[in-house]
This record gives structure tokens, sequence and C-alpha cells, in this order.
């Protein structure tokens, strides 16, 4: 890890008021991610992780935590200094359809960040979308077309087009292929990786599928119910995890021969609500493992079982 990481996030806590319930969105978040790095963030549907990826953009507030970015507590930014922040930071959506304006061109599209944050205007506006399409495999000749006469895979192009038109330190991308056929994830993850490489983009991959993860991350972190329960090196993330969770997560992937093994690590039942989360371990009434008295109790903290390689369990060194 970089002695000063991009980011980094303590004890980031977002609870939104149901009734008289408290729904535990995000639940004690604390992460950092490195200059240049990739963090894949993955775990199931509810688990927070979009959440996690709005708080760390500013598009609304936390209920306690902190996030600095570039050595700057964000949420004590006044709104002036924030509005100049938001550039340095851009989203990717999952739906690549919904998150752009039918009744624009996509070179009305891509140009207005540049318009709005770097008053790029007339001959050098025009180039710097055609360079930015040509940069997303997009043929610049049809920027004055609109989003519905492109593919998903191409609409999904477009929209990373968009976020980096800023040229941005930090991208957020919340399940950019979800919604994508197999073999056009493929083309964008590619995208992504390649765009990676050239700029030296740091990156926060959201996704519940961990082999898409797996792809595009230089570490992983897991999450469950509101809080990381792991967090490391992609590839030991993937060949060895250490929370029963993470294990049952990977496990799900298929491979052809394992189908015993994956049975074994198969989660029972829906993760708890939000609003009734167990006490002592959260994973608890879903772990597989043989479990001591105190996963019901006490409330693991991530602690470091190999360099880097952190994990939320009491018996991460036996189970
Ligand atoms: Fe399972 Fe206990 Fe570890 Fe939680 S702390 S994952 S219940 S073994």
């Amino acid at each position: 890890m970089s002695p000063s990481p991009l980011l980094q996030v303590s004890d980031l806590v977002k609870h939104y008021r149901v009734g008289r319930q408290a729904l535990r969105a995000v639940d004690g978040v604390i992460l950092e991610v490195a200059r240049g790095e990739t963090l894949g963030l993955v775990g199931e549907s509810g688990c927070g992780k979009s959440t996690l990826g709005r708080l760390i953009c500013c598009l609304e507030p936390p209920t306690s935590g902190s996030v600095t970015f570039d050595g700057v507590d964000v949420l004590t930014l006044p709104e002036r200094a924030l509005r100049r922040m938001r550039p340095r930071m851009q989203l990717i959506f999952q739906d690549p359809f919904a998150s752009l304006n039918p009744h624009k061109t996509v070179r009305q599209i891509v140009g207005l960040p540049l318009q709005l944050w770097e008053r790029a205007r007339g001959e050098e506006l025009h180039r710097r979308v055609s360079e930015l399409l040509e940069t997303v495999g997009i043929d610049p000749r049809q920027a004055d077309r609109f989003p519905h006469q492109f593919s998903g895979g191409q609409r999904q192009r477009i929209g990373i087009a968009r976020a980096l038109a800023c040229k941005p330190d930090l991208i957020i991308a919340d399940e950019p292929v979800a919604s994508l056929d197999v073999s056009i994830q493929a083309q964008i993850l590619q995208v992504m990786r390649d765009l990676q490489q050239r700029f030296g983009l740091t990156t926060i991959f959201i996704s519940h599928d961990v082999s898409v993860v797996s792809h595009v991350s230089d570490r992983i972190a897991v999450m469950y119910l509101g809080r990381v329960v792991e967090m490391g090196p992609a590839q030991s993330v993937i060949e060895h995890p250490l929370h029963p969770y993470s294990r049952a997560l990977v496990g799900a992937v298929p491979r052809v021969g394992e189908a015993a093994e994956a049975e074994r690590l198969r989660l029972k039942g829906e993760p708890p609500s939000p609003l009734a989360v167990p006490p002592g371990c959260r994973f608890h009434p879903r772990c597989y493992l043989d479990q001591a008295p105190e996963c019901r109790q006490v409330e693991p903290e991530l602690r470091a079982l190999a360099p880097d390689h952190l994990v939320a369990c009491h018996l991460a060194e036996t189970g």
C-alpha cells in the first residue's frame, strides 16, 4: 500500500430511518485505495456496496465517518470547494441506457463535462470529444447519433468516455457490465483494463460477480450486510479466501468437476435484512462452520492474517 493512498474511508456509516427502525446500509466501513490501484468491491445485492460508492462520491451524506480524498476530508468541504472537487471523482453506472440522456447526441453527452468544467468550446471541444470516443472504441463519425442508435455495449463505452472527460483521479464503476450480455461484458472489461493501464486510473469496481471483479482488480474487498468482511490482494482472495462468506462467493463460480465442493459451500437462505442485523458476527445465521460462542456475541473486527490480507472472522485461522 502506498504511504499516501488516494482514498481513505474511515468508519463510514449510512443508516436510513424506516419508521422507528434504522436500516443499516453501510455500517462501519474502513478501506484505502492507492493511486493507480483498482479495488474490486464484491457482495450480494443489498450488501451496501452501491451505497458506499455514492457516499464516497458525496452524492449523499453519511450518518458518520470520514472520506479523505487526496488528503482532504471531503465531508467537511464547503459547497463551492466540493463542486470544484467533483470532476475528480466520476461514476460509471450500471444501466448504460438510463444513464445517458436520450434527447442529447453523443457529442453533447460527452462534451457537456468538458464545457462545464474545462470551458472547452468550438474546435477544441470537437477534437476532445472525438479523442474520447476513439479512446473507448467508438467511431467519432457517429458522435451526432443519439444513445438509442447504439448497442448496450457501445452505450456503456459512451458512459466511460463521459466519465473520462474531466481526467478524473478516481472512477467508481457501479456494476458496469451487469446489464450486458456475457460476450459484451468481456469487451467492456477489456476496455476498462486497457484504460487503467494507459492512464493509471484509480478505480473502485463494484460488482455482485466475483469472477468479473477478479478480472480487473488489484485488490478485492468483500462486503456482507454493510461491512467489509475480507480484503486483500485479488489473487489471495480468489485462491485462498479466508472468510466463510468469501469462500462461498468464490465457490459459487461454476467450475467443471467441483460440484461437490460448491454444494458444501452453498449459502443457505437470503441475507438478513439490514433492518435486523444479527448480533455478534452478522454472518452467523448463514455460516456453515462449527461456530464458537463468541460468533453470536462479538462482532469480529478486520485483522491481518497475511500481509495486506484482512479478515473479520473469529475462526479464520482454524475454519
Ligand atoms: Fe462464521 Fe463465526 Fe467466522 Fe462469523 S465469526 S464467519 S459465524 S466462524
